[in-house]
């Protein structure tokens, strides 16, 4: 059950590869997208959760910061747009894409299911669901998921893989941290989230907390990239332009070394 999931996820994956190969004229530009500075720069409203790190979290002056954080600002500045950051509800992005941001960059993972109301660009980053379990409990394969009180982050790809295993009972929570002290404070079994983050709460937690990796529980690749306005090609080849402009001259790379690796 869990791989048509991930089998549906992959196969847009490719799909979506296809569509911003393709950039066609169609579409309109992000215009009218808020106020500009005296530069008369356009703004690029981005939204975000700032809640998943090493991507996005709060940084010590209060401001969302990490490697979705960075890679935009980047972005902006190969387009020429001033990025403006909104942080908000993980579960409310990709509806309001169009409305109260352009775009969201946010970890977010290509579904089939977000593609019926947003375009993707090109992934910027390979990923994949990792579980938290007590320190030193016995989870040896998918099978040990079944039956267990299971914590997930809200409208993520973690929750819909629990709400496929068998017998699961899923709590499911703003922030993937809160998902991490209910297991700590013993209301849930595992937890299932993405794996870098994972590995930033299981360093967090460590005399508490094991992190498994996905392999175990034969979880397959997902792959992160930029949520975009539904047809709108000329912002979708910007942006991709801009990505590839990145990884070649080093950036790319330098931002996971600063905030991947690190
Ligand atoms: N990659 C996961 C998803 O897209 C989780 C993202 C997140 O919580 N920020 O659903």
């Amino acid at each position: 059950m869990k791989k048509k999931i991930m089998a549906v996820i992959m196969s847009v994956v490719m799909a979506g590869a296809t569509l911003a190969g393709c950039g066609s004229s169609a579409g309109s530009a992000s215009k009218d997208a808020g106020t500009s500075d005296s530069a008369a720069k356009e703004t690029l409203k981005v939204g975000t959760n700032a809640a998943f790190p090493p991507f996005e979290f709060v940084g010590d002056d209060g401001q969302p910061d990490g490697f979705d954080m960075a890679l935009i600002k980047a972005i902006g500045e190969k387009i020429g747009m001033d990025v403006q950051i909104n942080d908000m509800e993980f579960d409310s992005l990709v509806s309001s894409i169009g409305g109260k941001i352009d775009v969201a960059i946010a970890g977010m993972t290509v579904t089939e299911e977000r593609q019926k109301t947003v375009d993707f660009s090109d992934s910027y980053y390979e990923a994949v669901q990792a579980v938290i379990v007590p320190k030193g409990a016995a989870f040896a394969s998918a099978a040990d998921l079944e039956n267990k009180k299971i914590g997930v982050q809200l409208g993520t790809t973690g929750e819909f893989i629990a709400d496929e295993i068998e017998g699961a009972e899923v709590s499911a929570y703003n922030k993937a941290v809160d998902a991490v002290n209910d297991l700590n404070n013993g209301r849930v079994d595992c937890v299932i989230v993405d794996k870098n983050p994972a590995e930033v709460f299981g360093a967090q937690f460590s005399d508490k907390v094991d992190v498994l990796p996905g392999t175990t529980f034969d979880f397959e690749p997902e792959f992160y990239a930029i949520a975009l306005p539904k047809g709108n090609t000329e912002l979708a080849d910007k942006i991709n332009t801009a990505l590839k402009e990145l990884k070649e001259d080093g950036t790319y790379d330098s931002l996971v070394k600063k905030y991947i690796e690190e």
